[in-house]
Parts: C-alpha cells; structure tokens; sequence
C-alpha cells in the first residue's frame, strides 16, 4: 500500500527528518489560502499522485505570487497526470500540496526496502540524485553504495556515515544524514514498511540535508497492525481492474504484457507466467480465479482481463481439480459471446470432465485453440500474440 507525498512527509516529520513546511489543498481557492498562511512570494505547487517522475510530467510547478499558485492548482486538479511511473491512463490528482521552496545545492538519493535474497533490510544511496535511479543502476551502478542491516543489531550510525562520505558529505552533513537515516530505519521496522525512499534528499544552499520528496510503501499484509496506515490509504490511486476483481474474489494483479492469463490456483498461475516468459512472451496480468471457481467467475474474469486494450492474446490454464473441466468451458464460451471476444484464446483444460470441456470448446465455433501440453500451450499463445 502505497501513501501521498504529503502523508509520508508527515510521518518523516514526526521521526525526525526535516521536510519542508507545506499545506494540503483540495481546490485552487484552498491553495490560494495555503499559500498566504505559508508566506513568502514563491511557492512549490506538486500534484498529490501514488507515483513518481511529477517533475517532468508537469505535476510539480515552482511559481511565484498567490495568482500563480491558484492557477497551477487549477490545472492540476480534475486533471489526470501520466508519468513515466504511470502508465497511460495516468492517475487522477484530487489535491495538491503547496510548500515553501528550498534552494537545493545537490540532490542526493537514499531508499531501504528488503534484500530477499540476503534476508536483510538494505539502504541505498547515491549521489546522483533527482534523476531516475534506475538509470543509474542499468548504466553506472558503481554510483550507489548499498549497506545491509543486520536484523539483531538493527542499522549502525557507522553504516549511516559511510552512505554519506560516499556521497562526499561534510562531516557536519554526515551527522544530519546520520539522524535522518536512523528516521528512516525506525519508520521502516515501527510501521511494517516495503520501501522507504527519498529521490531527492536535497543539500540546500545553507548546506542542511532535508527530504524534498518522500514515498513510502507499506507491506499489505502488516496492516492489521498498522491501524492509522490503513486509514491513509487511497483507494482512488488504485488500480481499477484490481478493485473491480476483489468485488468478486479473483485474485487479479495487473502487468504490463500482452496475454491475459486466466489460471486456477495460485501456484499454477505463478508457473503459467513463468512458462509464458520462458517462451518469450510478457503476462497481462495475474489472475488466480480460485479452487472452487464457477462458471459466472470465469465470465467476470475474463471481461477484467479483456478490459485491457494491451491484451492481444489470452492464455487458460485450468486444471479441474475440485472445478469440472465442463463447467468452465461453460463460463468459457460463456464469456466470449458476452464481450464479442475478437482476440486469440489458448486454452488448456487438465483434470475432471477434461474430453467434454474440449468438446463443448470445439462445438462452440469460437476462436478457442485447445491444447493439453503446457509448453505447448505457452509456445501458441506466445506465437498468436505476437502474430497479433
Ligand atoms: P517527482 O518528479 O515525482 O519525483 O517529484 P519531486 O518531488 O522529486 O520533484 C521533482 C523535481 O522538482 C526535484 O528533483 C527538484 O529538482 C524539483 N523541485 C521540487 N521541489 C523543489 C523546490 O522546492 N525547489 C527547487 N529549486 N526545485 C524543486
Ligand atoms: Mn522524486
């Protein structure tokens, strides 16, 4: 679960890492008072959206004068704001967040999240801030030093200022990034968090070291017990497919490929994706329609997975297990005539009444290819979506 800008700097603010001061407004009029209560001439005007790379996408304006900032409100809010991060359709901004400008002298940047692999908390920092870090890591890795916790000791203050003599800090700003570090160590362990990151941490011309920008995602399975994280979450920022599948119990995640997957099973679905990459092709999504599906499930979830305009191959991986075969053929051809499928399906029916599924798919006269082997399976519809 992810948290606004304006939300994880208020958490920053109550651990102890200096965030500039700033206002929240839902309509330009508010941004308008915001702005005179702040004081000053100039203003950051940043659009509030559950993404980053604003900045270049026009959602984060400097402007001068309580007119200005009015006006950049108003273009703002209603508006939808795609970014690099985004996708196409973008995400609706509902509010916008008015802060004092800082007068930055180097843009740094510092994230923790969890090395699996390492089964440790890992903070990373470089100082080629501002920029996009992924870049960064694909073409001069060298540029970020990572540093791993360890899970009794908890992060070490000499951890801290190692990341920033890396960044070549004074020792005065090492100190700074030292508290700010251990801020983020205990928002990440106090409040159950996947990924702190701070893209810019900024020196300002005074040469302090504060956070500009902040994102903060939560593990989704901790928040039982983080009641007053949950309360912050924003439903409008998500996914749509998502929300609409979680009406019907699917299991859906959206990707960004091209051949919608429909799978009972959370095991097999991870295995289909799998098999699906290993022949070249890209997953639409996840979906996971579950043990006990039922044939007006199937229908919901293959609408969802059409709903995409990405989607340029479908790929039905079902093994009837607790399911008979039939009955999802049933929701199968079902579904198909319901949204005038006009796209390729593969479909693989293993299990329970498995000969009569096939055969109602046959008879149905729509454009289903049935095939029983798995790779097989995966070789057609990788080939049909890129024939597509
Ligand atoms: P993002 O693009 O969504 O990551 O949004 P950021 O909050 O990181 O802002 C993008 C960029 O806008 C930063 O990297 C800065 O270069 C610039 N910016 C944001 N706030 C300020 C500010 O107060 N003063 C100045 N000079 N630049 C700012
Ligand atoms: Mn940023």
């Amino acid at each position: 679960m992810n948290l606004h800008e304006y939300q994880a700097k208020e958490i920053f603010a109550r651990y102890g890492i200096p965030v500039p001061q700033g206002q929240l407004a839902e309509s330009p009029e508010a941004a308008r008072a915001a702005a005179k209560q702040l004081g000053g001439e100039r203003f950051v005007v940043k659009a509030q959206v559950h993404a980053g790379g604003r900045g270049k996408a026009g959602g984060v304006k400097l402007v001068e004068g309580y007119d200005a900032v009015e006006e950049a409100a108003k273009k703002m809010l209603g508006q939808r704001l795609v970014t690099k991060q985004t996708g196409a359709e973008g995400l609706p901004i509902n509010s916008v967040w008015i802060e004092k400008p800082s007068a930055i002298a180097r843009e740094l940047y510092v994230s923790a999240l969890v090395d699996r692999s390492r089964e440790r908390i890992v903070f990373m920092a470089s100082a080629a801030g501002g920029m996009d870090i992924e870049e960064v890591a694909a073409h001069t890795p060298e540029r970020i030093k990572h540093v791993y916790v360890h899970p009794a000791a908890g992060l070490q203050p000499y951890q801290a200022r190692q990341l920033g003599f890396f960044m070549g800090l004074t020792k005065a700003q090492v100190d700074q990034f030292t508290r700010i570090l251990m801020g983020l160590y205990r928002i990440f362990t106090e409040l159950d968090a996947a990924l702190v990151e701070i893209n810019p941490l900024i020196v300002t011309a005074d040469g302090d070291v504060m956070a500009l920008d902040a994102k903060l995602n939560f593990d989704s399975n901790a928040l039982f017990r983080q009641k007053a994280i949950a309360e912050m979450r924003d439903f409008s920022q998500e996914d749509e497919r998502e929300r609409e599948a979680s009406k019907y119990d699917l299991n859906y995640v959206t990707l960004d490929g091209d051949i919608g997957c429909m799978v009972n099973g959370a095991g097999l679905a991870m295995a289909t994706m799998d098999i699906v990459k290993l022949h070249g092709g890209r997953p639409a999504n996840f979906l996971d329609v579950g043990g006990g599906t039922t044939a007006e499930k199937v229908t919901e979830a293959f609408k969802l997975i059409t709903k995409s305009p990405d989607v340029k191959a479908i790929f039905i991986n079902i093994f009837g297990g607790i399911v008979r075969c039939d009955l999802i053929a049933e929701g199968i051809i079902q579904a198909c005539r319901q949204v005038g499928l006009k796209i390729p399906v593969v479909a693989r029916l293993q299990g329970t009444n498995m000969d009569k599924g096939r055969e109602m798919l046959k008879a149905s006269g729509l454009a289903i290819t049935p095939v029983e082997d798995l790779t097989e399976a995966a070789k057609t519809v990788v080939a049909l979506a890129k024939g597509a």
